[in-house]
């Protein structure tokens, strides 16, 4: 899958994209990207991208001729625009753009791009969260991972995306490494017994306490006919499961005081 970046701040993304899993993905040809300074594009000798808003606003915006000229050779791929009045990006979005081939970033600054653009290349746009950050270059990282991790191969052999927090449209169960007992506080038994079929229902119950304690409303997302979402219509069987948790798991899980939560649900 090819990531193509518009950006005025071409390091800001290509120096990003030297660690960790992304930077191996690249390494290995698994993801390719490519990242072109928009001021190539610019009609001037200063090379200006951007122009003062009609009407008398505040802020500069980016000119259409040179997003244009940007544009026009990236009609065929997929085209977003980060922009804090996109739809919130989720998990289930980035699974689905992972599908798209060939993605471009129009990298937005100042007070964003004239707005004509957007419907003349059927350009989407996507937002990371309901704030606003000074430039489109971290949220379309941010969106390139996201995506990429849902690229077979991507993660190694070894970890899947499928285990991950929202793959279930829950939050991911509580995970625990070396040493077994730290200030005091112990890896629940069942985590460290070996037996897979019996930890793998422990973190189904786990990650519904723990989605229930931290983001309540994701439950509501949960498909009623998959196995969590069985599961966590089975109040009885959950709190059942919740009051046989010793104390010291509760409190190694961070769940302990979840009585009244349990009640109300
Ligand atoms: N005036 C604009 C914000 C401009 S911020 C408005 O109110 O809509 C400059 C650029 O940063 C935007 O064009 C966009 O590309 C990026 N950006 C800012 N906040 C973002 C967010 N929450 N999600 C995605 N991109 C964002």
């Amino acid at each position: 899958m090819l990531f193509n970046f518009l950006t005025i701040f071409p390091e800001m993304i290509s120096e990003s994209l030297n660690f960790g899993i992304i930077g191996q993905a690249i390494k290995h040809k698994t993801i390719l990207c490519s990242v072109q300074n928009l001021r190539e594009f610019a009609m001037d000798k200063h090379r200006s991208v951007d122009d003062k808003p009609f009407g008398g606003n505040d802020g500069m915006l980016m000119k259409p001729e040179v997003l244009g000229k940007a544009l026009e050779d990236k009609r065929h791929t997929k085209i977003l625009f980060p922009s804090p009045q996109g739809k919130l990006l989720t998990q289930a979005k980035a699974k689905d753009l992972s599908a798209a081939g060939e993605i471009t970033f129009l990298c937005g600054r100042y007070a964003g791009i004239d707005e004509r653009v957007l419907g003349h290349y059927n350009i989407e746009e996507i937002s990371i969260g309901d704030y606003v950050v000074s430039g489109g270059e971290w949220p379309s990282l941010i969106i390139m991972d996201a995506v990429a991790r849902h690229i077979p191969g991507v993660l190694g052999n070894q970890v899947s995306v499928g285990a991950d927090s929202f793959s279930s449209s829950i939050l991911e169960s509580p995970a625990y490494t070396r040493p077994q007992v730290w200030n005091g506080l112990k890896v629940p038994e069942i985590i460290v017994g070996g037996d897979h079929a019996k930890i793998k229902n422990f973190n189904e119950w786990m990650s519904l306490l723990i989605t229930l304690k931290k983001r309540p409303e994701l439950l509501g997302h949960l498909d009623p006919n998959s196995n969590l979402g069985k599961k966590w219509q089975n109040k009885a069987k959950l709190k059942e499961f919740y009051n046989q948790l010793t104390i010291e798991d509760r409190k190694s899980c961070a769940l302990d005081n979840m009585e009244s939560l349990l009640n109300d649900v």
